[in-house]
C-alpha cells in the first residue's frame, strides 16, 4: 500500500512564550483551570483513605523500573501471549510506520468508518489526519475528545481534553457543527452527544484504541474509562486496534492490581474506574460478542533512544495520569494548548524534547519552577524536577560557543554572584543585609511588584517575595 503523506505532529513548542502570554490573559481559561484544585482534592482524599498508598507506589515505581530494564524480555512475551490467544501484533519504529500499519489494515478490511476511544499515542502519531487523507471517518467516541474533534483542536489535558471549555463554548459548538439546537444544560448536550455516537458505534467496522497497561503473562490489553465508549468500541466494531508505547507493558496480572489502585486515585480521585476492560485476544467461538480480529500495535517513536539514558528512562515510567499537571503552578496558569505539545504540563516538558527535538522545545524545560509537586503527587515517583535540570544542562551545554547561544550576560553574572555569595558566608550576610534595606522603595503590601533593570522580566507576569527582615540563620540563634 502507498505510503500516507507525511502528517504534520500539529506541535507548536516553537512559540511557547507568546502562547504562554496568551494564555495568561485569557480569562475564561483562567476561570477554568480552578476546576483542576477540585481534581487534586479529591486525588489527596482518595490517597488519604488508603491505608498502604506510599506503599503502592513505592511498589508501582519498583515494578516499572524492573520492566523498563528488561523491556525487551517482557515485550517479546507480551507477543508471544497475544499470538498465542489468537491476536496479531505489529511493531512500528516510529509514527509513520504505525499510521501504515493501522493504514493497511483498514484498506484490507474494507473499512470506512473508525470510532476511537481515548488514546495519548494516537494524538502523538497524527492518527486521525492520515485516516482522513485515506478518506476513512475517524470519529472519537470520549466525550472530551470528541468536543476537540468538532472544534478542530489538540487536547489541553491528558485525562480532561476539553478541560479549557465552557458549557456555552461546548452548546455554540453543538448547534454549529451537529444542529443540536438551543442546548444549555451538561445533562442535554452530554444525551445529545451520546445519541449522536451511538449510531457510530452500531456502524463502524474498526475499534481503534489505546491500552493502558497490557500484561506480558497473558497477552491481555487493559483499558480503564468512565464513559463506556471503549467498551462499546473494542467489541461492536469487526476489528480492535490497540496502539500503545512499548513502555506499557507490565509482567503480571498481580502487578495489574497496584496499578489500578494508584491510576484511578491519581487521575480523578476515585478509588476505581466505572469501567476496567481485560481483553485477551479476538472473540471466541463460545463468545457472543467482542472484535474478530484484536491488532495490537506496539510503538516506539524515540522510547527506546529514551531507555538508553540512565536519568531520561524514568520518564517512560509515565501512567498518563495527568496528576502532575494538576499541581503544577506553571500548567494550572497557562493550560495545555501553551505548550504546543501533545503531552503538556510537567511530564510533556521531559517527554517533548526528546521526541521533537531540543532544539524545537528549548523553552519547555525551563517551564518549571522546580517546585518538586509533580513528584510529589506522581504514583510512580518521576523525578520530574531532577529530569529537567538534566534537560536544562543539556541546552545550554549545546549553546556554549554559539553566537548569542548562551545566557545573557547580567543572568550569568548574577549566577557568579549568587555562586560566590553561597560559598562565603560573611559575603551572604552582608549581601542579605543590603538586599533588605535595598529592597525597601520596591516594596508594596509587603510584595516587590516590579523589578528594576535587566530583572524586570520575573516580575512582568507575578510578584515577588520581599527579602525577608531577619534571615533564618538568626532566627535560629534566638530558638538555642
Ligand atoms: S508523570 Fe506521574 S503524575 Fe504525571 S502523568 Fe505521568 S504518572 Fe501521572
Amino acid at each position: 500500500m502507498k505510503k500516507p503523506e507525511k502528517v504534520s505532529m500539529r506541535l507548536g513548542t516553537e512559540t511557547f512564550k507568546e502562547n504562554a502570554e496568551a494564555a495568561l490573559l485569557n480569562e475564561g481559561l483562567q476561570q477554568r483551570l480552578h476546576v483542576l484544585e477540585g481534581i487534586t482534592e479529591k486525588r489527596h482524599k482518595a490517597f488519604s483513605e488508603l491505608p498502604d498508598g506510599e506503599v503502592l507506589r513505592d511498589r508501582a515505581r519498583s515494578i516499572k523500573e524492573e520492566v523498563i530494564l528488561n523491556l525487551d524480555r517482557y515485550l517479546l512475551r507480551l507477543e508471544e501471549n497475544v499470538q498465542r490467544a489468537g491476536g496479531m501484533v505489529h511493531w512500528a519504529r516510529d509514527a509513520e510506520e504505525a499510521r501504515v500499519i493501522i493504514l493497511e489494515l483498514a484498506s484490507k478490511n474494507g473499512v470506512q468508518r473508525v470510532v476511537k476511544g481515548k488514546s495519548m499515542a494516537s494524538e502523538e502519531i497524527g492518527l486521525n489526519e492520515a485516516l482522513e487523507l485515506a478518506g476513512i471517518e475517524a470519529v472519537e467516541t470520549d466525550l472530551g475528545e470528541y468536543i476537540i474533534q468538532l472544534s478542530e483542536e489538540t487536547p489541553s489535558h491528558i485525562i480532561v481534553p476539553a478541560i479549557h471549555k465552557s458549557k456555552e463554548d461546548i452548546s455554540e459548538l453543538f448547534a454549529d457543527k451537529l444542529d443540536a439546537g438551543y442546548l444549555r444544560e451538561a445533562g442535554e448536550l452530554t444525551r445529545f452527544a451520546r445519541e449522536k455516537l451511538r449510531e457510530k458505534f452500531c456502524t463502524a467496522t474498526m475499534g481503534i484504541t489505546g491500552a493502558n497497561f497490557a500484561v506480558a503473562d497473558t497477552g491481555t490489553v487493559v483499558l480503564v474509562e468512565n464513559e463506556g465508549n471503549i467498551r462499546l468500541s473494542t467489541t461492536l466494531p469487526l476489528i480492535h486496534v490497540a496502539l500503545m508505547g512499548i513502555e506499557k507493558v507490565i509482567p503480571t496480572l498481580r502487578d495489574l492490581n497496584v496499578f489500578l489502585q494508584v491510576l484511578a486515585r491519581s487521575a480523578t480521585g476515585q478509588k476505581m474506574t466505572t469501567y476496567v476492560s481485560l481483553l485477551t485476544g479476538p472473540r471466541r467461538k463460545s463468545e457472543t460478542d467482542g472484535a474478530e480480529q484484536f491488532h495490537l500495535v506496539l510503538l516506539d517513536n524515540g522510547r527506546t533512544r529514551i531507555l538508553q539514558d540512565k536519568e531520561k528512562r524514568e520518564s517512560l515510567y509515565c501512567l498518563r495520569c495527568g496528576a502532575c499537571l494538576n499541581v503544577c503552578p506553571v500548567y494550572t496558569k497557562i493550560g495545555g494548548h501553551a505548550y504546543g505539545s501533545v503531552y503538556p504540563g510537567p511530564i510533556g516538558s521531559i517527554i517533548t524534547p526528546p521526541l521533537v527535538g531540543l532544539q524545537k522545545s528549548k523553552d519547555l524545560p525551563f517551564a518549571s519552577s522546580l517546585c518538586g509537586a509533580c513528584r510529589e503527587v506522581c504514583p510512580v515517583k518521576i523525578d520530574i524536577p531532577q529530569v529537567l535540570l538534566r534537560l536544562r544542562n543539556e541546552w545550554v551545554e549545546g549553546q556554549e560557543g554559539k553566537s548569542g547561544g548562551s545566557a545573557p550576560f547580567t543572568e550569568r553574572a548574577a549566577m557568579r554572584l549568587w555562586s560566590f555569595a553561597m560559598s562565603h558566608q560573611r559575603v551572604y550576610n552582608l549581601a542579605f543585609r543590603l538586599s533588605s534595606l535595598l529592597q525597601l522603595p520596591l516594596l508594596k503590601d509587603g510584595k516587590i511588584k516590579r523589578l528594576p533593570f535587566a530583572l524586570g522580566g520575573w516580575t512582568v507576569n507575578r510578584d515577588f517575595p520581599a527579602v525577608a527582615r531577619r534571615s533564618f540563620h538568626s532566627l535560629w540563634r534566638d530558638i538555642e
